[in-house]
């Protein structure tokens, strides 16, 4: 199939062709008919294999037959840094169409909200919101809701981790009931599955996410004592000084800020992210890594959903994450669409059963890679110990259906990342004849726009 087949409008298709995407990706390929049918639908696709893309397309394609300037559809995605990128995906594909699109993603001073509120005020065809934010806009009034027809949830699996249950309903009570909805989503647990059937009218479903890292990813995993982390992170970093960007995932924020000044004592090009710091900050430092002036990344997992960097060539989990998704997400950050990369995880003895669980759902057994002696003794490995159980939970039952040995491939990867070489970053719109946005614009061809400082 290719995008020909699809059979968007003209302006549409020149932008398509513009960013260089020439193929639909399998959850496009899937994902596109049906929303172009105006069905609902419930689609699960794991990081990296261009969901944005499917719920966008046949979105603008929408707008332009319509010729309407209403807000004809709203976009509701957890984080701010996933509201700009698809704020700019937008862009790109709408280049050369008279489509309208803004986002609407919190800040803290007053003067990112009255430039919110005149924007939403003056309509935009496509709202791109985070829900607390968008509520407090709602609360006020001035927002027209009357003529949405789409509503799409992107990340959801994520926006229910976030505890965003209660605002997505308020948000929902805001819209026509007459309208087709939309959720995507990496992971399919079963809130999602209650989610669905709350907001979803007969959805069609495409699942093509097997909880698989891609398959270029390698993996490894290193087990350790947290003393001997640091030392053990430094020797990596050294070993790949030659590549351009790397991420260290840490669970904690805190975590994230100590491992950032260790780093920077020791005179690495490092910055850190994370949802303490003001949105130019996170904006500023997303850019810089973007743009690979700036190497090595250390973040919370805020980060490891959803946002597209090219060619990560390393992650380092320097902790076990605490829910085995998040460790797919996370090394879903290298090895995007069909590239190589590498994703190392420091398991320290409070982490083994953690990473027990994770093997579980990956169907593989990482590599555990030796430790150089000059950091000492390492603990013993046994993911079957739970070290500090939950109560009243049920120990892990492990190791029946272990392949055995030390694959870091974990099967082949059905959906398949993609990427096609598009140009990068928001350097393609830089010269987006059509002139600043309402809100400010944001034509400077990187991450940035925001003038919004963290709310909620
Ligand atoms: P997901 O939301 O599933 O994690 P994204 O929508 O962020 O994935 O897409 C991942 C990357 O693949 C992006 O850089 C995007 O531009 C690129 N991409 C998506 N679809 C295509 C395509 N059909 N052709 C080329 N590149 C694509
Ligand atoms: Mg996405």
């Amino acid at each position: 199939m290719t995008f020909e087949d699809l059979k968007f409008e003209p302006e549409l298709a020149e932008g398509l062709d513009a960013m260089g995407f020439k193929k639909p990706t399998p959850i496009q390929q899937q994902a596109i008919p049906v929303i172009m049918e105006n069905k609902d639908l419930i689609a699960c696709a794991q990081t990296g294999t261009g969901k944005t893309a499917a719920f966008v397309l046949p979105t603008i394609n929408k707008i332009i037959q319509a010729q309407t300037d209403q807000t004809y559809a709203l976009i509701i995605v957890p984080t701010r840094e996933l509201a700009i990128q698809i704020d700019e995906a937008i862009q790109g594909f709408a280049y050369f169409a008279p489509v309208s699109c803004i986002a609407i993603f919190g800040g803290n001073n007053g003067i990112s909200f009255e430039q919110e509120k005149k924007a939403l005020s003056q309509g935009a065809n496509i709202i791109i919101a985070t829900p607390g934010r968008l509520i407090a806009h709602l609360n006020m009034g001035y927002v027209k809701f009357d003529h949405v027809k789409h509503l799409i949830l992107d990340e959801a699996d994520r926006m229910l981790d976030m505890g965003f249950s209660d605002d997505l309903n308020k948000i929902i009570s805001f819209l026509p009931k007459q309208r087709q909805t939309l959720l995507f989503s990496a992971t399919m647990p079963p809130k999602i599955r209650d989610l669905a059937k709350k907001i979803l009218v007969e959805p069609e479903q495409i699942n093509i996410s097997i909880s698989k890292p891609a398959a270029g990813v390698t993996q490894g995993a290193y087990v350790v004592y947290d003393a001997q982390k640091p030392a053990l992170l430094k020797n990596l970093l050294n070993e790949h000084k030659g590549l351009a960007s790397i991420i260290v995932f840490c669970s904690r924020k805190e975590a994230v800020k100590n491992l950032e000044r260790e780093l920077k004592r020791s005179g690495y090009n490092v910055a850190a992210i994370h949802s303490d710091l003001e949105q130019e900050e996170r904006n500023e430092t997303l850019r810089n890594f973007k743009n690979k002036t700036l190497q090595i990344m250390v973040a919370t997992d805020i980060m490891s959903r959803g946002i597209d960097v090219d060619s990560i060539g390393l992650v380092v989990n320097y902790d076990v994450p605490n829910d085995a998704e998040d460790y797919v997400h996370r090394v879903g950050r290298t090895a995007r669409a069909e590239t190589k990369g590498t994703a190392l995880t420091f398991i320290n003895p409070e982490g083994q059963f953690k990473f027990g669980k994770i093997e579980e759902l990956i169907e593989a057994v990482v590599n555990k890679l030796p430790v150089p002696a000059e950091l000492g003794e390492t603990p013993e490995y046994n993911p079957k110990k739970r070290i500090g159980q939950i109560p009243g939970k049920k120990p892990f039952n492990h190791g029946q259906k272990r392949a055995g040995g030390g694959g870091h491939k974990g099967g082949g990867n059905k959906g398949g990342g993609y990427k096609g070489n598009n140009p990068k970053g928001g350097g393609y719109k830089g010269n987006n004849p059509k002139g600043p946005r309402p809100e400010g614009g944001n034509n400077n061809g990187g991450g940035g726009q925001a003038p919004t400082p963290p709310t909620a």
